[in-house]
């Protein structure tokens, strides 16, 4: 028996024909009643995965640290955009601002704006923050409210939650991958017969692939983070995105679901899943470039979190609770070794021009 969102989704393909594989990954995600997001809490040890946030509370720390060095290194405005796209459960903001504390009216002038598409998430959101918090459907919407203030916009697997396009090579020609129904009616992938209009974003030295080969691309996270640039060239500000993904351009296809901390198929119980792409950085940060944002890094997490003292405070936080130091110890290493989240995690940063390199990427 297929789920019921299944069960649409089979309907819409029957009525219009295959889809992109980024309405598909949309759908799962995103739809109003049955979208992965929409009705629970995905995070933590009895969910399907657990994020950096939700690891310890020195993820959320350093970056706070970051955005108060960043906000005096603007001239301490007296007020300012703190902008933070699908914030999950609200812990990442929650201790940001416990850190953001070291610089007397740094939490002061933040005004919290955070964009979130799922009302289960919003109210948990709202248990972690409290009142003073705004909430906006998509990050236009966010900077339109910040009315021209500079904006710090800190995002952690947010751009690996939205829809990606593949283009799959078919005999030299670049077509959409689509998802459609197989000879049984189940899901399956199939090549769009055409060619796709979206080749033309594939970098030159990829255009030539063999048969099969895959190319992602996710115009939603290109336009979300133009915004952010060009909101922060013009009004000031800087912004950081922290995700799994990779620095180099490449061909291959990193459409994933995760269940219950396991690998599943992706086609397989739509809605039930999460569903991720790698970011690619290289062309987040041409796209920032482009709307004329300095850029830095991107750098690895492990790098990232090391050069803004994680250790330290690891060290810190170890003696000052003797009976948690493994557990501390063993957070510390889940977030910065390379074999666990300290490489395959990328953070990018993009400022105003005139801002310094920010603390991090050096
Ligand atoms: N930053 C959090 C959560 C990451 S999961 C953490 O690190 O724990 C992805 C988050 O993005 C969730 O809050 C999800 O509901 C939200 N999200 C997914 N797609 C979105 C979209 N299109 N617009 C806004 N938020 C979205």
């Amino acid at each position: 028996m297929p789920n019921a969102l299944e069960g649409e989704i089979r309907r819409m393909i029957a009525a219009d024909g295959p889809m992109p594989v980024a309405r598909y990954m949309a759908l799962c995600l995103g739809h109003e009643r049955h979208g992965y997001y929409m009705t629970r809490d995905p995070f933590g040890g009895p969910g399907d995965f657990i994020t950096a946030p939700e690891i310890s509370q020195m993820f959320g720390e350093m970056i706070g640290l970051w955005v108060a060095q960043t906000w005096a290194d603007m001239g301490a405005p007296q007020a300012f955009a703190l902008i933070e796209p699908g914030p999950g459960r609200g812990t990442l903001m929650a201790d940001m601002l416990a850190a953001m504390k070291v610089l007397p009216g740094c939490v002061e002038a933040a005004r919290i704006h955070l964009v979130e598409i799922s009302p289960a998430l919003r109210s948990l959101q709202r248990k972690a923050l409290g009142e003073g918090v705004t909430w906006h459907a998509t990050m236009g919407d966010a900077l339109d409210a910040a009315q021209g203030m500079p904006a710090i916009v800190v995002a952690n697997e947010f751009f690996d939650a939205l829809p990606v396009h593949q283009l799959v090579c078919v005999a030299g020609e670049w077509r959409e991958r689509l998802v459609g129904l197989d000879d049984a009616g189940k899901l399956a992938f199939v090549a769009d017969p055409r060619p796709s209009p979206l080749a033309t974003l594939i970098p030159e030295a990829l255009r030539m692939a063999e048969d099969g080969a895959i190319f992602e691309i996710s115009p939603a996270s290109l336009a979300a983070i133009a915004e952010v640039a060009g909101h922060v060239a013009a009004h000031g500000g800087a912004g950081l995105f922290i995700d799994y993904g990779h620095v180099q351009p490449g061909h291959g296809d990193t459409f994933q679901a995760v269940r219950q901390h396991k690998y599943a198929d992706p086609l397989a119980d739509p809605g039930m899943a999460d569903l991720t792409a790698h970011v690619d950085f290289a062309a987040l940060a041409a796209a920032a470039a482009d709307r004329g944002a300095a850029i830095d890094g991107p750098t690895t997490q492990g790098r990232f979190l090391s050069q803004l003292g994680i250790g330290v405070r690891a060290g810190l936080l170890a003696r000052n609770a003797p009976q948690k130091a493994d557990d501390i110890r063993a957070a510390l290493a889940r977030l910065t070794d390379a074999g666990q989240m300290g490489e395959l995690f990328k953070v990018l940063g993009i400022r105003h021009p005139e801002l310094p390199p920010r603390p991090g990427f050096s």
